[in-house]
């Protein structure tokens, strides 16, 4: 089974985002940036299919600024055994980056591709949906649970009430939610190793993709600041303050 994973490079998630003063995006200008925490996953999952001699080959893969191969060193020291990186600005759009990683596909027929559920930084949830579309291949998404089978995968999803199990014939995409696992910090003879590695590189235009934006990010505004809390000193207040102040119970 060869497993591909598409890994981003999102600002870190303890990263107290800034909004830029003229509300074009935020600011990302010496800002700690990481591999997407779901896609740090992700490469957990899928080396650990190789360790178990169920893949046998880990093909990660980022699209984005030559600054993104920082996160492909991290993949590599995590285990993955080749690292592609597709140049391109940050900022391409989910549906840009699913018809990358359709072409990506054409190149690697992967038998499962392997991405995040959502990337933090935009939060759209939408790359791996529209991945599958593409290729017409059968999805699960958010999963919480894999256990690869004869030519066929399957997921676990945590659903209203309990869990849902969907057998996926190969080739498949699967998305990753927190619970799958807990990914391992590369070891530091790891992360020198994997500084020496090749990195493939090539651009959209090579895979023959038009990534123009269909999108326009109107404006980017920081969330009101929270008002000041206040101390009630009775229930009664509290029941009080809740019925006539905020009026959220009658
Ligand atoms: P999104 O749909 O933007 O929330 O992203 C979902 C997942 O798609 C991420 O967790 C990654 O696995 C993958 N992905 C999104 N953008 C990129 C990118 N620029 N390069 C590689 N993978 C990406």
């Amino acid at each position: 089974m060869k497993v591909l994973v598409p890994v981003k490079r999102v600002v870190d998630a303890y990263v107290k985002v800034r909004v830029k003063s003229d509300g074009s995006g935020v600011e990302t200008n010496n800002i700690k940036m990481s591999m997407n925490p779901f896609d740090e996953i992700a490469v957990e999952q899928a080396v650990r299919l190789r360790e178990a001699g169920t893949a046998t080959e880990v093909v990660a893969v980022t699209i984005g600024p030559q600054q993104a191969q920082e996160q492909l060193r991290t993949a590599l020291a995590m285990g993955v055994d080749r690292a592609m990186h597709i140049e391109a600005d940050a900022g391409v759009e989910p549906l840009a980056v699913a018809k990358i990683l359709s072409a990506v596909c054409d190149q690697e027929s992967p038998d499962l591709v392997l991405l995040g559920k959502q990337a933090i930084d935009d939060d759209s949830n939408q790359t791996g949906q529209m991945l599958a579309a593409l290729r017409g291949w059968p999805q699960g998404t958010s999963i919480s649970k894999l256990e690869p089978g004869d030519g066929t995968v399957t997921v676990t999803r945590e659903v209203d009430g309990g869990l849902e199990s969907l057998e996926l014939p190969m080739p498949a995409i699967a998305t990753v939610d927190l619970r799958l696992n807990e990914p391992r910090y590369p070891k530091l003879p790891n992360i020198m190793k994997a500084k020496k590695k090749p990195i493939e590189q090539s651009t959209t235009a090579d895979l023959g993709v038009d990534i123009t934006p269909r999108l326009k990010q109107v404006k980017v505004e920081e969330p009101p600041a929270r008002a000041g809390g206040v101390k009630v000193s009775s229930v009664d207040e509290l029941i009080d303050k809740l019925r006539n102040e905020a009026k959220v119970i009658q």
